[in-house]
């Protein structure tokens, strides 16, 4: 067993210790259904030979993922796999891969990114963009096309499903992503298709036909009409998710910080839109924990009416009469894709499609899903340490997952209340952020209305103000391509600067749950305003002023340090190994 960290042309970066610590110490594990649930055992047959089928089609779904994240993660994945029978660091190092899902990734903690291999980076516009592209380049070859009045082909470079070659004629060329990855899509579309044959359930049944479909034509149209059956969903055994969202292109945004481009496309009505990850995610959806998010959607409709600025937009809750949006709650079979991309942090809940999809644009409604055992995974001796040396005493008693998860249905339903995407996409690369923001302070500025009306009782109003705030403590100054995390920095500031939240000396934090509502509505305020105004400059003013870091800041990372970090995860997925077996053991 000879441990050589030369690979092929490539060099391994971190040695075997450096792995060791990190997945042995900081480590946290996430574990997904096994074969004895109980929601499992219960399903139909049908039922349960499609949920064999639908992971294979996550599985299958997971390179294209790795195609758009990296050139290179594809090459390197497999040279890791090709060593690591006989040698232990590219094992190792194959473990760190599977983890962050591909080349590099961010940890949650440090700001530079841990990358596996020496000099193989992460690109701001991953690989939806040929390698090496410069903006000053993209640019001109933009500019070019418009002057030769070559709108259409300039439309489909800016389109959120394609994927940006070099061509020797334009300089640059976009083809949609179905095509470019077909071999890849055409294999979980046949999944997909044998799913429906056998699933209990005619409307998932349909929806998995159009969705096939989807993954073999490409034909936004034919997303539209699977979106539109999917997000209505709401009584089936079956979760199944396929994610397209635009959180991690760095690169597209850029456009609206360039004046002269940002202007001419507008001036041609070119939409500019980031381009689209994908991911996929499995469940069961769990019926008890659907009936208590159920019972917050009921209010929704009165809520968007108490939003700040609410004569000078127009809301889709409030326009279309009836509010379209489903609610699950479930428990994770199978994550792939972005999804089990585990750089630094792992979504609790999601609200989909985003704005810029065209079953949304044409009023279609939204499936809301929330994870069971992400939330449910926290270690409860070791919270209890971080709130002896961070938090005043008097609030510990107040610390509850539940009101945890309470907070994150507001945050969800959040999303659908406001200003909607036509205001939110001129803000450039600050709008996740805002908006982000803004789906926190709407779920603390109404949590006060399901008080008043009986649904929660006054402690547990107190327990989620309390939990909420100490959510936001950040185990490291937040890097700026996580918006989520910005936007905690920003509240902790905001809501320091107007007394909600007060520091005693040895850097303890208080709550004064009395204030916090009204402090939370101003905030709402602006941050409306900042939406509405459509300017990235107000936007970035506003996070430049409250996005600062300090000393006291410091000492919760100190704190966090002291009692060891872990940053890095694992997805453990007994019941997926063994459905997935067939594929992976040939
Ligand atoms: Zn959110």
């Amino acid at each position: 067993m000879a441990s050589s960290n030369v690979i092929g042309d490539y060099k391994i970066n971190l040695t075997e210790e450096e792995i060791d610590r990190k997945f042995n110490k900081e480590r946290t594990d996430i574990h997904l259904v096994s074969e004895d649930f109980e929601g499992y055992q219960t399903l139909a047959d049908g039922d349960k030979k499609a949920l064999a089928h639908l992971v294979k089609g996550a599985y299958h779904i997971n390179d294209v993922f790795l195609r758009l994240d990296h050139h290179k993660n594809i090459e390197l994945r497999d040279l890791l796999i090709q060593h690591s029978k006989d040698n232990p660091l590219a094992a190792k190092t194959l473990r760190f891969f599977n983890s962050f899902n591909g080349v590099e990734g961010l940890d949650g903690i440090r700001t530079e990114p841990i990358e596996l291999f020496e000099g193989v980076k992460g690109a701001d516009g991953r690989a939806f963009y040929p390698e090496g592209l410069e903006f000053v380049e993209f640019k001109q070859v933009l500019l070019k096309l418009l002057d030769k009045g070559e709108k259409d082909k300039v439309q489909k470079i800016l389109s959120n499903r394609s994927v940006v070659i070099r061509d020797e004629v334009d300089g640059l060329k976009a083809i949609d992503y179905i095509d470019a990855y077909s071999e890849e899509f055409a294999k979980a579309a046949d999944e997909f298709e044998k799913a429906a044959k056998v699933i209990t359930n005619k409307d998932f049944a349909k929806y998995l036909e159009l969705q096939a479909e989807a993954f073999r034509v490409a034909d936004p149209e034919i997303d539209c009409k699977a979106d539109l059956i999917w997000a209505e969903l709401q009584d089936t055994e079956l979760e199944l998710t396929v994610g397209r969202e635009d959180y991690n292109d760095r690169f597209t945004p850029k456009i609206f910080e360039d004046e002269e481009l940002k202007t001419r496309l507008a001036e041609e009505m070119i939409t500019v839109q980031s381009k689209d990850d994908i991911e996929i995610r499995v469940g069961l959806v769990n019926k008890r924990g659907t009936d208590l998010i159920l019972s917050f959607k009921e209010h929704m409709k009165d809520i968007a009416k108490l939003m700040p600025l609410q004569d000078k937009y127009s809301q889709a809750i409030i326009d279309s009469g009836e509010l379209k949006q489903t609610m699950v709650d479930v428990d994770l079979v199978y994550l792939s894709g972005d999804y089990r991309a585990l750089r630094g942090s792992i979504t609790t809940a999601q609200n989909l499609p985003n704005d810029d999809k065209l079953a949304v644009i044409r009023g279609g409604g939204r499936r809301n899903c929330y994870h069971r055992q992400v939330r449910m995974s926290y270690d409860k001796g070791r919270q209890q340490k971080i709130m002896e040396q961070l938090v005043d005493e008097s609030l510990h008693k107040y610390f509850d997952k539940e009101a945890e998860h309470l907070f994150v249905i507001g945050h969800e339903n959040g999303h659908s209340l406001g200003p909607d995407d036509s205001y939110k996409s001129g803000l450039g690369v600050y709008r996740h952020t805002i908006e982000e923001n803004k789906a926190n302070i709407v779920s603390i500025s109404f949590i006060d209305y399901y008080r008043d009306r009986g649904i929660i009782d006054d402690e547990m109003l107190k327990k989620v103000y309390v939990t909420w705030a100490i959510r936001h403590f950040l185990q490291s100054k937040p890097h700026e391509t996580k918006p989520h995390r910005v936007a905690d920095l920003m509240e902790l500031n905001y809501f320091t600067e107007r007394g909600a939240f007060s520091w005693d000396e040895q850097g303890k934090l208080f709550v004064d749950c009395d204030k916090v509502s009204k402090v939370a509505r101003e905030m709402l305020e602006d941050l409306v305003s900042i939406q509405l105004s459509k300017d990235a400059e107000k936007a970035k003013a506003f996070i430049d002023k409250y996005a600062i870091w300090g000393e006291r800041y410091e000492n919760i990372v100190r704190v966090y340090k002291e009692l060891g970090v872990k940053n890095y995860k694992e997805l453990v997925h007994p019941l997926a190994t063994r459905l997935l077996h067939e594929i992976t053991s040939n």
